[in-house]
């Protein structure tokens, strides 16, 4: 599974050849690690008006040190361009030249942030032109960086400010390490309601000591899925956080599951998640040793991959099953009890493929799609009142899924996307444990994408 022509192009000899022969070549990603600095060099506050001010002012109280301007030959850790008061078209000149000034100057690694408003919420054509026409700005600007840099975007929904501790919980999110195979996306942010971020205030100053180290303490968390792949990944990353686990997955997987929750310092729920009382079994085990669900991550999935044309209906009706019905139906149980949390998150697994479409996979893009559906509903019913539900979904990841693809496509696979390689099951990990933190308390009915910037599709 080890993508060893990324290794290769890192070592010089093979990189001097791949550059010669217009070869990819894909960077070493800059990924999280404890105590990280979110920034070692300047970061560049690009925009004018008060909420590019703000947010300059705020992130020198993160002990970070911010330029207005791109100085001659200073290297630059992050830029992020503030276009929040943006209303006509035209506005974007300035603010966004001066961005391309900071990208040359960009850090390995480094990341280009858009702070702006929704079209959705603008007063009228002109103003709605100016703000899609950001989005479509930093989503270019993410195809054009190299070195493993990314840029992305913060959607301000309603009166949210730059300053506003959900558009500050997503823009450390975005700066550290954590986000590092995210790229060319956009998460929107709106205020929470107070009651929701009762640790918020904690999870977003300090930020001179690096994130956070355990924004997730206290919570309860139940990952299906979690005997492998990803859903031990996510299982080990909310419990570094400070979550405390219940890993569930099939009896087959029993053993595996059992070394993840012990791993992890958690504990095993051996479950089916198509039975029909899958969340009552779930509530069970929770509400008796931990009292309430905080979290609940859907991951648990399965594909079987046939052209429509062949397909069968135990392969269709297999994938529904486990990647959407099951989820519906737990979520139907989980909600109508007591003990799901006032402030809880549901994180769910959704797919390129559900965005996108993919060859051989109208039965998995079906449910990933589904899942997408399901998230945005969800999301309205829960809007504003503590709760949220978000989905991510990743692109192409290396784990044993993605390792069934044969060898040649599996390569091309890989390089189809900005950063030019599969990304890692912590990179979905990291991004849920965001969503599933105080400091997403104002992100729902989102999908975030962990794909790299698929160059294929949506
Ligand atoms: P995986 O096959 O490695 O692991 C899936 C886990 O789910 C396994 O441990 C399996 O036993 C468990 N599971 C399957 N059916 C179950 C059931 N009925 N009840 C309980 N547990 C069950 O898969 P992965 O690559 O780690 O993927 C995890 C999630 O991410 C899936 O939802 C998948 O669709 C999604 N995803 C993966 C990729 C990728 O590139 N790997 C891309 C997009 C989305």
């Amino acid at each position: 599974m080890a993508d060893t022509y990324l290794d290769l192009v890192n070592t010089p000899l093979p990189a001097r050849i791949a550059k010669a022969l217009g070869l990819p070549r894909p960077s070493v990603l800059r990924r999280y690690t404890p105590g990280e600095v979110l920034a070692s060099k300047p970061v560049l506050v690009a925009g004018s008006g008060p909420g590019a001010d703000a947010l300059a002012e705020e992130l020198l109280g993160w002990d970070i040190e911010v330029r207005r301007h791109v100085l001659p030959g200073e290297k630059l850790s992050a830029a992020v361009v503030v276009l929040d008061g943006a209303t006509r078209p035209t506005d974007l000149a300035a603010p966004m030249l001066e961005l391309g000034q900071a990208v040359r100057m960009l850090v390995a690694g480094g990341r280009v942030v858009g702070v702006f408003r929704s079209s959705t919420d603008a007063s009228g054509p002109t103003e709605a032109a100016a703000r899609q026409g950001i989005d479509g700005a930093i989503r270019s600007v993410a195809h054009e960086l190299r070195g493993g840099a990314t840029a992305n975007g913060i959607i301000l929904r309603g009166d949210t400010t730059t300053t506003d501790p959900t558009t500050l919980g997503a823009l450390r999110f975005l700066l550290s390490g954590k986000s590092a195979y995210v790229d060319g996306q956009f998460i929107e942010v709106r205020s929470a309601p107070a009651e929701s971020i009762a640790d918020l205030a904690a999870s977003t100053t300090a930020a001179g000591e690096g994130v956070p180290d355990q924004p997730l303490a206290r919570k309860t968390a139940v990952v299906t899925g979690a005997a492998r792949g990803i859903g031990a990944k996510i299982a080990e990353v909310l419990a570094r956080d400070g979550a405390r686990i219940v890993a569930v997955d099939v009896p087959a997987a029993g053993e595996q599951l059992v070394e993840v929750a012990n791993r992890v310092g958690g504990t095993a729920l051996q479950l089916d998640i198509t039975e029909p009382d899958a969340g009552a079994r779930i509530l069970d085990h929770v509400g008796r040793r931990f009292g309430r669900l905080d979290i609940l991550v859907h991951n648990a999935g399965i594909t079987r991959d046939k052209l429509l044309a062949n397909m069968d209906a135990s392969r269709w009706d297999s994938v529904i099953a486990v990647n959407i019905a099951s989820q519906l139906r737990m979520n139907e149980q989980v909600l109508a009890s007591p003990v799901f949390s006032d402030t809880g998150r549901i994180v769910s697994l959704a797919s390129t493929s559900g965005i996108a479409g993919n060859r051989g996979q109208s039965n998995y893009a079906a449910s990933k799609a589904g899942v997408i559906g399901m998230v945005r509903a969800q999301a309205a019913v829960f809007d504003g009142a503590g709760r949220t539900i978000n989905a991510v979904a990743p692109g192409f990841i290396e784990t044993d899924m993605t390792a069934k693809i044969p060898a040649l496509t599996r390569q091309v696979a890989r390089r189809l996307s900005s950063l030019q390689q599969g990304g890692l099951p912590v990179d979905v990990a990291e991004t849920i444990a965001f969503l599933a933190s105080d400091a997403a308390a104002g992100v729902n009915g989102q999908v975030v994408r962990v794909c790299g910037q698929n160059l294929v599709g949506a």
